[in-house]
């Protein structure tokens, strides 16, 4: 049961996503002819694929990948299965993508994509036939050197780790080796990178945490509220509370449970784990109207499931400092209009969230070398490249005086500005 009008709240990412690339690149003037490149996608694959369901009966899917751009790498980027994912979501989330790699310096460019599908509808059997069969159906679209795909909604470790055997199985022997990072959030048996599962969560927190010093402020006995308790959310809970917040409010698909007493993000973890990933019946918590929950009031907001859930209709009952976006595209562009108004600070999705990527990079990274490195190495790693972005995106918005996400965007479009200058356009 969903407590939100996912279909409704999902219209309009696209609309956003190009509403944000326009402001930026009126502000500084973006070169004409790249703009152009930018604001199209370089390509966008749909397939329609049967799989045979476990009472015999056979289904079709549709399955979306859509390469943004590649002038800094290879496309990079998440697979999500959800009821919203269409061609307009695949395109919004795909240029998201672009600009997060380049605003935090890696050699990628942006993609995305997934299956317009509810995976609780589907056996565990039938979502591995569904994800090889996917992965056979985009063949050499994707590729650990053309574009690679990684955990996003309803998706995790197990379902990279059926893409990158099927795709590898699909190759000769003698190259099957070569082609592990065609995917990333693989699990640590088999490719994967130590703590690119909690990547994204702690990128968030690192991004407060550096908010927090900016502002002077203490997160100590700060409180905060979660909506989406899966990877990202869960993983920013774990780490925030390390720091001395409070978790008073959680909402996901299920419920949205409050406690201003504090929920324990550990317990309720275990509760969600045997509750085929709901929050819903969790006992130290009580259940409220999912109308309600960005108005409690609280210091921090952490958005951590899908896009479009702060809008107009919602925005005005914000009473947080701060709201850290996990999830990319939570705030449509008239709500942050209002929201800054009001004073109330918001660390955009583009760098907030990039721990997962650069986590990503860092899993690409250890294949090709054949490396493995520890736990504590990797958050480092992540913690340094995200504090540089977020210093950078800091120092640009006071530049230009503009807020956090134009100066986000600022440094993402010159980084590609400046290479298309460099390089010229073929022929
Ligand atoms: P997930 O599937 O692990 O968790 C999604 C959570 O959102 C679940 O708790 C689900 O119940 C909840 N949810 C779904 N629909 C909802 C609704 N209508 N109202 C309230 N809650 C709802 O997904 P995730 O990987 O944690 O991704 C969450 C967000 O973070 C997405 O926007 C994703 O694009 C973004 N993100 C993820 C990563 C990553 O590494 N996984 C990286 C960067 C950004």
């Amino acid at each position: 049961m969903e407590t939100i009008n996912t279909e409704m709240k999902k219209e309009g990412m696209y609309d956003n996503v190009l509403r944000q690339y326009n402001q930026a690149a009126d502000i500084i003037d973006l070169h004409s002819g790249i703009r152009k490149i930018l604001v199209n996608t370089n390509n966008e694959i749909v397939v329609h694929f049967p799989v045979k369901l476990d009472d015999g009966t056979i289904e079709v899917f549709t399955g979306y990948r859509v390469q943004h751009n590649n002038a800094l790498g290879p496309y990079k980027g998440g697979l999500r299965y959800h009821s919203t994912v269409d061609i307009d979501a695949a395109r919004a989330l795909a240029m998201w993508m672009t600009w997060k790699t380049s605003l935090v310096g890696l050699p990628y460019g942006g993609g995305k994509g997934g299956i317009q599908i509810n995976p609780n509808n589907y056996s565990i059997a039938e979502l591995e036939r569904i994800t090889r069969r996917f992965t056979y159906a985009l063949g050499d679209n994707i590729g650990p050197d053309l574009d690679i795909p990684a955990p996003d909604v309803n998706t995790n470790s197990t379902i990279m780790a059926w893409i990158a055997d099927t795709y590898s199985s699909i190759k000769s022997p003698s190259v099957r080796q070569k082609n592990l990072h065609v995917v990333t959030g693989k699990p640590v048996g088999s490719g994967g990178l130590e703590g690119r599962d909690r990547a994204t969560g702690f990128g968030v927190v690192t991004s407060i945490k550096k908010w927090a010093k900016n502002a002077g402020k203490d997160l100590n006995g700060m409180t905060f509220t979660v909506q989406g308790f899966g990877n990202v959310g869960y993983w920013a809970s774990h780490f925030l509370v390390q720091e001395g917040a409070k978790l008073i409010a959680v909402q996901d698909a299920s419920a949205t449970l409050v406690n201003t007493q504090g929920i324990n993000p550990e317990e309720l973890l275990d509760h969600s784990k045997g509750n085929s990933g709901n929050i819903q019946g969790f006992s130290d918590g009580t259940e409220l109207d999912s109308e309600l929950f960005f108005g409690i009031e609280c210091d921090i907001i952490i958005p951590a499931a899908l896009g479009n859930q702060i809008t107009s209709s919602n925005c005005h009952e914000i009473k947080a400092k701060v709201i850290a976006e996990g999830a990319n595209g939570p705030i449509n562009v008239d709500a942050e209009r209002a929201i800054l108004e009001k004073g109330i600070e918001i660390i955009p999705d583009i760098l907030c969230n990039s721990g997962g990527v650069i986590g990503s990079y860092y899993e690409w990274l250890q294949n090709k070398r054949s490396e493995n490195w520890k736990l504590e190495t990797v958050l480092d790693m992540i913690e340094d490249k995200l504090g540089i972005a977020f210093d950078k995106v800091a120092e640009v918005s006071k530049q230009y005086g503009v807020s956090w996400r134009v100066g986000a965007y600022i440094v993402a479009l010159q980084r590609l500005e400046l290479t298309y200058k460099e390089r010229g356009v073929f022929p």
